[in-house]
């Protein structure tokens, strides 16, 4: 379809998977803003660059490309032509991610990046502020929920599933460091955008969720 959609909401309500869901069923291409930042992070940790100089992330975020790209029909991300999707993942990636975001340049340029790649075509985009900052004019907008515990648990059985030594306090904790620091920084903060609907995934199967968006869809 054409139709453009904006999802937002905490790490771990379940947006990766039901955008990535919709995109398939739609027939659009994904978006995952998330793993932009993630992927600038990694590279700035790679250069051992200085996370609390906003001058030289900003820099950063100017010298370096950013790309997606369908391998074997999964979504894999560039940067500067390597594939990082599984390195963007790392928990030293995770916990510094924030302070990356929060630079009010970097946001710009990859504003920027996120609102080329969507361009006169359907896409399904998912994030912190795609409703409210980067596709204001989205067909549709949701804001995706769920309790911390329930968020917690799945990282927490996805970590495990892949043989991960976790603890669930830790993981916790974490997650509710990162909300806090999405939520309360001056520059695009997570917050739901006054047209979207929101969705509580602790209630709603992912099938249902993305039932209802289908709905939402049709009308
Ligand atoms: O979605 P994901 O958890 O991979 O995002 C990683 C981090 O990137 C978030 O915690 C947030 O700090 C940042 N982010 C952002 N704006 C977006 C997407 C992600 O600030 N649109």
């Amino acid at each position: 379809s054409n139709l453009v959609i904006a999802i937002d909401g905490p790490a771990g309500a379940g947006k990766s998977t039901v955008a990535k869901m919709l995109a398939d069923k739609l027939n659009n291409i994904y978006i995952d803003t998330g793993a932009m930042y993630r992927a600038l992070t990694l590279k700035a940790l790679d250069l051992k660059s200085n996370l609390d100089s906003s001058q030289e992330l900003s820099k950063l975020a100017k010298n370096t490309e950013i790309k997606f790209k369908k391998v074997h029909g999964e979504d894999r991300i560039l940067l500067d032509g390597k594939d990082v999707s599984k390195e963007i993942r790392s928990k030293e990636v995770t916990n510094n991610v924030s302070l990356v975001a929060k630079v009010p340049a970097v946001r710009r340029q990859l504003v920027k990046l996120q609102r080329k790649m969507a361009q006169n075509q359907g896409v399904v985009m998912d994030g912190r502020d795609i409703g409210t900052v980067v596709l204001p004019d989205a067909d549709i907008k949701i804001f995706l929920t769920a309790t911390v515990e329930e968020r917690t648990q799945r990282r927490y059985d996805e970590l495990k599933s892949k043989g991960k030594d976790v603890n669930f306090e830790d993981l916790k904790s974490e997650i509710s460091r990162r909300d806090k620091l999405d939520r309360e920084r001056k520059v695009a903060p997570l917050k739901m955008a006054e047209d979207a609907i929101e969705l509580d995934s602790t209630i709603l199967t992912i099938k249902e969720v993305i039932k209802r968006i289908l709905k939402f869809c049709q009308e």
